[in-house]
């Protein structure tokens, strides 16, 4: 068999989960909440199926939970959303990410991606036969230099992939970023998809910069989110595309056979959900930042040097004063010798710099976390 995909292995994510069940590690890697999803939303669900919504839902998503959707993204980013024509509920961000690079790349394009980047981009760029053109953040803190997203664009440059907050680092995107995009796309053929996962996942007072509160960029971009990471429930698999009519229409040819429908049961879950305590989303930054600001305070403890987290539920750590080795080696170790399992930069980068960093996740119970520091207080 020729692959197809021949620098496709199992993912990080797969691979770090693994070895923390092998070694009854404490598993700070794959990024998962430990703790329960709203109560109300799991009796939702089990209403909904007693209830026998248990056939296909409408492909593009059950009407009410798209309403929800239209209305929230008005809300909180003042873009009047059209259900019926914008909004289309997908089996996870994934889905989604996957459908909307199916949906308008071709043979031969070019598509700009932030180098790192979360690892799902690449693979679907690759099946269509086009090329992902990475373009390096800047470090020490991982921002975009807008300068190089210009110059990287082309005559065959067909979309440009973004993600505030951003994973694995955590950097978060300012008005002046999204003033910046535009700019850059002005008088190009360049499509937007924003990756918004980690969008009610932004810290110290400041506010998601969503493509949606910009009028010029939400006209050319397909917005992703997933219920997954906003009710702690990764494993149902829910999430959606936000797109302007024209490239909704495009969105749901693919969807229509990629998946054709998500998962109903859920979805009346979400829709009741939305409607009856939108306080939830509203109070996630807080208790995100909550989680952050205890995680941090213990890791002081440790010979880990702490990043900042303006966003998203990932802490990056320095882990130099411990060992110097590359970081797949140092997490191989660490999941072994410390029993905690963290998930490694190098693998979210085309082009790897020679830095000393890894990914813990903070999505988990505090006992998790405390858990967790324990053992990594003990590293020498
Ligand atoms: N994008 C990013 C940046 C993510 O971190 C994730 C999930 N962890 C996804 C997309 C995929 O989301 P979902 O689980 O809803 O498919
Ligand atoms: N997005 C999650 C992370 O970054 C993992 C999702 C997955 O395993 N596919 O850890």
């Amino acid at each position: 068999l020729e692959t197809k995909l021949p620098r496709v292995g199992t993912t990080i994510f797969s691979v770090m989960s693994q070895l923390a069940l092998e070694h009854n590690a404490v598993n700070l890697g794959q990024g998962f909440p430990d703790f329960a999803p709203p109560a109300r939303l799991t009796q939702a669900l089990t209403r909904a199926m007693a209830d026998g919504h248990n056939q296909y839902p409408p492909g593009i998503g059950l009407p009410a939970l798209r309403e929800q959707i239209a209305h929230k993204t008005e809300r909180l980013y003042g873009r009047a959303t059209d259900a019926a024509t914008e909004v289309t509920v997908t089996s996870g961000a994934t889905e989604a990410i996957f459908a909307a690079i199916a949906a308008v790349v071709r043979a031969g394009d070019e598509v700009l991606v932030l180098d790192p980047a979360y690892d799902c981009y690449e693979p679907a760029i690759d099946l269509q036969n086009a090329t992902a053109v990475r373009v390096p953040l800047t470090l020490p803190d991982f921002a975009v230099d807008w300068q190089r997203v210009r110059d990287a664009i082309t005559a065959r440059t067909r979309l440009i992939i973004v993600n505030s907050p951003h994973n694995p680092t955590g950097a978060v995107f300012s008005a002046a970023d999204l003033d910046a995009l535009a700019d850059a796309l002005r008088d190009t053929s360049v499509w937007v998809l924003a990756d918004e996962v980690y969008e009610h996942m932004v810290f110290d007072g400041a506010a998601h910069q969503s493509v949606a509160r910009h009028a010029e960029l939400a006209e050319r971009s397909f917005i992703v989110s997933s219920f997954g990471k906003t009710y702690h429930c990764t494993g149902w698999k829910v999430g959606y595309c936000i797109a302007p009519p024209a490239l909704t229409a495009e969105f749901r040819k693919v969807h229509q056979y990629l998946t054709f429908a998500t998962f109903g049961p859920a979805q009346w879950a979400f829709a009741d959900m939305l409607a009856a305590e939108p306080e939830h989303y509203l109070q996630l930054p807080a208790f995100y930042q909550h989680k952050r600001d205890a995680f941090r305070a213990m890791l002081a403890e440790t010979p880990l040097t702490r990043l900042d987290v303006p966003g998203g539920y990932f802490q990056l750590v320095d882990y130099s004063a411990v060992r110097d080795v590359d970081d797949v080696t140092f997490c191989q170790w660490l999941v072994r010798e410390a029993g905690v399992a963290a998930v490694p930069l190098s693998p979210f980068f085309e082009t790897p710099p020679d830095t000393r960093l890894l990914r813990l996740c903070f999505a988990k119970n505090d006992a998790t976390l405390t858990a967790g520091v324990e053992r990594l207080a003990q590293l020498r």
